[in-house]
């Protein structure tokens, strides 16, 4: 049986863990330690970062089936956003019922940066020819820092430079910049010692030949990534989009308006990138990589014109009845390097994913970015966004008020089922209400 004819919302922790078993996904000691809950030791976490007292756990579950490129991914999310999962769920049905989404890595480069100070208007020409005509020699320099990586095809690709601010407002700054192919890796550390080598032979030579007083003022990777940039795309049968009253051809034509609502207002533009964020988060987080890199860098690339706007664009061929979809992310992962390879989870979660390489991990985050937008516009337009997160937001406020096991479900009901409006006083009613019954029958 394939992934995508489980319904896994119905089945036990124990019982979905067993059914990934059986399918092929989890071996034997992996399904014990997910039934067990073994995420992060604390004696690991205390190796990991300074000052531990333990691990925070989150929530870990999975999207049953993508398609990607004609091939199927189970997609492991780690997100303490009751909705989440379910909608990317949602979102990547409708997806895969119209052939999946097509994906592609235009580059997957990683930029650094050496910034300079200090030299007068006259050297600028100079700095700026002096890099050129050196520049095979830099790259060379820059490759035998790590010779690993360029054994295994990687290394240092471009050096260009520029100047950035007026003297008269303050500094002007000669900067560097060195884009890096780091494989399998996101490449960070990787780049950051490969700058410095650079920063340090480079900051000597402007001293000796161009200007004394040149000072470099730090080296390190951008966050910016222009250069790693990968798209997804899709086509949805309008039809299949119906809801709230609506046509599915009035829904489609609705994403259409709300995509380009995103456009336009920086409002709906935050809040439309959230919602995708829900999604990428989740994933990139599961497999261990840094998080922050990726948020940082999509939110400058969203603004890059200079205006901050919605990242998945959506329009709608009524004759055709096709809505079409596409997200452009800069990404920057890795499979190995920084803690993928430590964390016990992320091992199991790549393994959940089929080994992706990285760059097919950018492909499956960016399919399940779309995957999360459909299903967020789709709610927003058609029925509202309150319908389907209610009934889990319940569930929410069922454990606040203390609700436990079979309780938890037995609540939301009820709060779901409520004639009157929800809060934490009627719920802890409700509650004591379900255990009075339950002691009388006792
Ligand atoms: P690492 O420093 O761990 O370097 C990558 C490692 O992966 C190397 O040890 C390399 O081995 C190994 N490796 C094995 N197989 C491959 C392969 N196929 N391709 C490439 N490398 C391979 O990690 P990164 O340089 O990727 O840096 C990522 C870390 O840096 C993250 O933890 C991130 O949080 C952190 N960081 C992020 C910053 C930012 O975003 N601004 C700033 C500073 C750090 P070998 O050495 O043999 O080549």
């Amino acid at each position: 049986m394939s992934s995508k004819r489980i319904n896994y919302s119905k089945l036990s922790r124990e019982d979905r863990i067993q059914s990934l078993v059986q399918l092929g996904y989890l071996n034997a000691d992996q399904a014990q330690s997910l039934i067990n809950n073994q995420g992060l030791s604390a004696q690991l976490a205390d190796q990991m970062i300074e000052n531990a007292v333990g691990s925070y756990g989150l929530p870990l579950g999975f999207v049953p089936q993508l398609i990607v490129n004609h091939q199927d991914y189970l997609i492991p999310m780690a997100t303490e956003e009751a909705s989440v999962i379910a909608a990317a769920s949602f979102g990547s049905q409708i997806i895969n019922r119209n052939g999946g989404c097509q994906a592609e890595v235009t580059q997957s480069l990683l930029t650094g940066q050496i910034a300079f100070y200090g030299f007068d208007p006259q050297d600028e020409d100079r700095l700026t020819e002096f890099v050129n005509q050196d520049q095979d020699r830099l790259l060379a320099l820059a490759n035998q820092v790590k010779p690993s990586l360029l054994a295994r095809g990687g290394g240092a690709r471009h050096i260009y430079t520029t100047f950035k601010g007026e003297a008269s407002q303050g500094t002007r700054f000669f900067i560097l910049y060195l884009d890096l192919d780091s494989q399998e890796a996101m490449g960070a550390n990787t780049m950051n010692t490969i700058l410095e080598v650079l920063k340090d032979e480079l900051v000597a030579r402007f001293q000796d030949q161009i200007n004394p007083e040149i000072q470099a003022l730090m080296a390190i990777l951008s966050n910016y990534s222009p250069q790693s940039l990968v798209t997804a795309s899709c086509q949805i049968k309008g039809r299949q989009l119906k809801g709230g009253g609506l046509k599915g051809g009035q829904v489609a034509q609705r994403i259409a308006l709300a995509s380009q609502l995103a456009q336009v207002d920086r409002y709906r533009a935050t809040t439309h990138n959230k919602g995708i964020m829900n999604g990428i988060d989740a994933l990139v987080l599961a497999t261990g990589n840094d998080w922050r890199a990726v948020e940082a860098g999509i939110h400058a690339y969203a603004s890059q014109d200079g205006h901050y706007r919605g990242l998945a664009q959506w329009s709608y061929d009524g004759e055709a009845d096709l809505l079409t979809g596409q997200i452009t992310l800069p990404l920057t992962l890795g499979t190995v390097g920084g803690s993928i390879a430590n964390h016990p989870q992320a091992q199991i979660n790549l393994d959940l994913l089929g080994r992706p390489t990285s760059q097919e991990l950018m492909m499956v985050v960016a399919g399940l970015a779309l995957a999360q937008n459909l299903a967020a516009l789709r709610a927003l337009v058609a029925e509202g966004i309150q319908a389907g997160h209610m009934s889990l937001q319940y569930r929410n406020l069922a454990l606040q008020v203390g609700a436990q096991d079979q309780e938890v479900a037995e609540l939301a009901q009820a709060l779901k089922d409520s004639q009157i409006p929800v809060s934490q006083d009627l719920a802890r009613q409700i509650l004591a209400d379900m255990r009075a019954k339950q002691e009388d029958k006792s």
